[in-house]
């Protein structure tokens, strides 16, 4: 059994996070629950903001929210010094009711509302990364309506496109995000804003990817992109300032997964960044990564409890647990593979294998397939590993289950920090009917 950051077993037999009882947190607090293990999440974002500042790299390490997004996270991210990004006006909007600093948020998304843009203005964030032309047309009048500079990247599809264990350079790529490098997409987008008075343009942003286990698909991308910076250069006399090469770095969800460190990741990144600029005689930029997943992934732990089984003869012993989809929809979405252990039963014998079954109405809602545990009774405490990414944060009110209650540990305390969703919670949006013969 692989256990991640603080988490160990007391002498109880229980799993124990940040050196909390998980047994006596499903108790506090309830189930489905998940439980954030703050010293990993730190750890990881040391592991990249100090590898840049060993390297004497200026950097931001911006926290891709969406993978999860709440008040208490956006302040953890504050005390660690990293940036944040945000992808809609919800997610600014708690990145601000956090109090985190403005001027360090950055907004992505390939369709901001007029709105949305207004939102950013008016909280001074520090920087747009502009998606498409539409947008570089709106901001320009937002702009010059508010008479308010504002800092921008755009984003551009590199030809690079990383999956888990490989990658493909294409030359055109077919993606609904961003300006295409080769095709002259991007260079039209630099010359409508390299000059632009209020919109000040920075540089660029790629983003290849997700669950990316080498390096060598960042330095691609980073050399493509720095080569586009050198020849506006020479074009123009223009230095872009800041290269932003996204997230996308690997985690460990089971033992087929093998991530690199943090460290590693930054260093060949910086590396190659470092050799194309003195290649082609330009200034280093600053380098900005947007880590989502390997900041909050292994961090989190989803505790269910287990209640109903049903044996398929010669076939699948289910259990099924009082969550499923609606707070990890990935193994539906994905076919994503999670590991898990009874949080009761630690120290036992894992004998049995076991599916675990969701509560929703749907055949594919299956948390885990075929894991090894000790035999499952009704009211022993599972817990699955790796979910602190897309999972609450993807959560959905399917079959009016309520979403579950957060619960971040460190050093042996715990805190709430999102409330499970209660039964007038999900109806607090419902209007009754006025319509129609009463
Ligand atoms: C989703 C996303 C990220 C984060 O990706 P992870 O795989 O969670 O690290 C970063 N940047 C952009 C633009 C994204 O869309």
């Amino acid at each position: 059994m692989h256990l991640y950051g603080t988490q160990g077993i007391n002498e109880e037999g229980h799993l124990t996070i940040g050196g909390v009882d998980a047994v006596e947190l499903a108790n506090t607090y309830g189930t489905p629950q998940f439980v954030y293990d703050l010293a990993l999440f730190r750890e990881r974002a040391r592991g990249f903001i100090d590898t840049f500042k060993k390297g004497n790299v200026k950097a931001q390490v911006a926290y891709a929210s969406k993978a999860f997004s709440s008040i208490a996270i956006y302040q953890v991210a504050a005390q660690e010094g990293l940036s944040v990004d945000v992808v809609s006006g919800g997610e600014l909007y708690t990145a601000l009711q956090a109090g985190f600093p403005s001027g360090k948020i950055h907004f992505h998304g390939n369709n901001k509302s007029i709105e949305e843009l207004h939102q950013a203005f008016d909280a001074k964030i520090g920087c747009i990364v502009i998606d498409n032309f539409y947008e570089i047309e709106k901001l320009k009048e937002i702009a010059a309506q508010k008479k308010q500079k504002m800092d921008v990247l755009i984003r551009v599809t590199p030809g690079v496109e990383a999956h888990t264990h490989d990658f493909i350079t294409t030359g055109q790529t077919d993606s609904k995000f961003g300006f295409d490098l080769s095709n002259g997409q991007a260079d039209e987008a630099f010359q409508l804003l390299y000059k632009e008075e209020y919109l000040q343009f920075k540089g660029m942003h790629c983003h290849i990817g997700s669950q990316i286990f080498d390096t060598e698909a960042f330095s691609l991308a980073a050399k493509k992109v720095v080569d586009k910076m050198a020849e506006w250069h020479q074009t123009t006399g223009f230095q872009a300032t800041v290269l932003n090469l996204g997230g996308g770095f690997g985690i460990r969800y089971t033992e087929e997964d093998a991530p690199l460190a943090p460290a590693v990741y930054v260093d060949d990144m910086v590396q190659a960044v470092k050799k194309e600029v003195q290649a082609l005689g330009i200034a280093l930029p600053e380098i900005w990564i947007e880590p989502g997943r390997s900041l909050v992934g292994d961090a989190g732990t989803t505790l269910y409890t287990v209640g109903s089984n049903k044996v398929v003869p010669d076939i699948r012993n289910y259990i099924a647990i009082d969550g499923g989809m609606s707070d990890n929809i990935r193994p539906a979405l994905y076919d994503a593979k999670y590991e898990g252990a009874l949080a009761n039963k630690m120290t036992q014998n894992a004998d049995t294998i076991y599916t675990v079954a969701g509560k929703l109405c749907e055949s594919g809602d299956k948390i885990i397939e075929d894991i090894s545990l000790p035999k499952a009774e009704a009211g022993d405490i599972l817990a699955t590993f790796c979910t602190g990414a897309y999972g609450y944060s993807m959560a959905s009110n399917y079959n009016r289950i309520g979403r579950p209650a957060v619960v971040f540990v460190e050093d042996g305390q715990h805190q709430l920090v999102v409330k499970r969703e209660s039964l007038e919670d999900l109806v607090k949006l419902d209007l009754p009917l006025t319509l129609g013969k009463g």
